[in-house]
């Protein structure tokens, strides 16, 4: 029971501080983004202590990920595989006589029951299956597969393990409890090409054309355009009216790019300081504020038009975000 205990303590404890190994290169890319952002904080001992532990305790995501880990991987197992993984409830709308299950074999396997080591089944009246239980004592949902298929069974085969070790020591043949179709345990043909078959295989085919469209097709930047909504526009001395947008890039590529910006559908616009560029490292988001100006009178009212995100260095265009200019009636 000691035994038991300790296996269990030490089990928590393993799911634990492993999320917290996966977690560590994460922990190690933010420690840098810190690092980078404030290198005055890595002049002494004391604040760089500051700093980790500041990271440790507030930054949630790190400690979420190591809390779903460890609450997934160390209380909740085969929960997780009974009530949250869909693959249980598709079991039944999917599966046929034709499909590879975990499978009891009746025939040979009932009537069970306890006999002796070496006594043959045929000696006893009995079928091969010796009711010791084990399969159900190892099967981390607790079902018993001589019950048949049942929505609960994750396909692990703990169960075809244990049976076969109880089979060799009783010197019976193996295979009481072997994955394999219901139509070959009734003495039947399997057919593996049927209608279902090409319809799943067609199905697969198009799910894995779809992701492979989106994957050449995603995008590889990212522009939000915040309209500065504190003031509808600005008059300045040079006769020209000015708009204040508030913009984020996303980097979503892992080396550093550089970006520039235009504007398209808004006639003699340009951006206050000239055309911008942007140098933004892997997986950065770059935060800042843009003016676009016109000359006074080019535009009444409100008028629809684009940012340009580019890659500076090909020229291509890798977003158009949509937002609105607003000028004098
Ligand atoms: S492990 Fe095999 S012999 Fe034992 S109860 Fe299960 S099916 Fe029967
Ligand atoms: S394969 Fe056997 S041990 Fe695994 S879940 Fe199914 S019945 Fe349980």
């Amino acid at each position: 029971m000691d035994a038991r205990k300790n296996t269990e303590k030490s089990h928590h404890a393993f799911f634990v501080v492993s999320p917290i190994v996966v977690d560590w290169p994460f922990f190690c890319r933010l420690l840098r983004t810190h690092a980078d952002a404030n290198p005055e904080l890595f002049t002494f001992q004391h604040q760089w202590m500051a700093t980790i532990l500041d990271s440790l305790l507030w930054r949630s995501d790190i400690c979420e990920r190591r809390l779903y880990a460890g609450a997934n991987a160390g209380f909740m197992r085969e929960q997780v595989c009974k009530y949250m993984c869909p693959y249980a409830r598709f079991q039944s709308a999917m599966f046929d006589p034709d499909t590879l299950i975990i499978t009891y074999d009746e025939k040979r396997g009932d009537p069970r029951g306890s006999r002796g080591k070496g006594t043959s089944s045929a000696a006893s009246g009995l079928g091969d299956c010796v009711d010791c239980t084990v399969c159900v004592q190892v099967c981390p949902t607790g079902i018993d597969i001589r019950e048949g298929l049942q929505y609960e069974c994750i396909a692990c085969g703990a169960c075809i393990d244990a049976c076969n070790t109880i089979m060799d020591r009783m010197e019976y043949p193996r295979n009481l409890i072997q994955y394999t179709t219901q139509h070959a345990i009734e003495g039947k043909k399997t057919r593996l090409l049927r209608g279902r078959t090409y319809v799943y295989g067609a199905l697969l085919f198009l799910i894995f054309v779809g992701g492979m469209v989106a994957l050449l097709n995603r995008k590889t930047a990212d522009l939000d355009v915040i309209r500065d909504r504190n003031a509808l526009y600005q008059e300045d001395d040079n006769e020209e009216i000015g708009n204040v947008y508030l913009l984020r890039v996303l980097n979503k590529e892992m080396q550093p790019r550089r970006f520039s910006l235009t504007i398209e559908g808004l006639p003699a616009a340009r951006i206050d300081g000239g055309l911008p560029h942007w140098q933004i490292a892997g997986g950065e988001v770059y935060t800042t504020a843009v003016r676009v100006e016109i000359p006074a009178g080019s535009v009444h009212g409100g008028h629809a038009f684009r940012f340009i995100l580019s890659d500076d260095s090909t020229g291509k265009r890798l977003v158009s975000e949509k937002s609105r200019f607003i000028a004098p009636r």
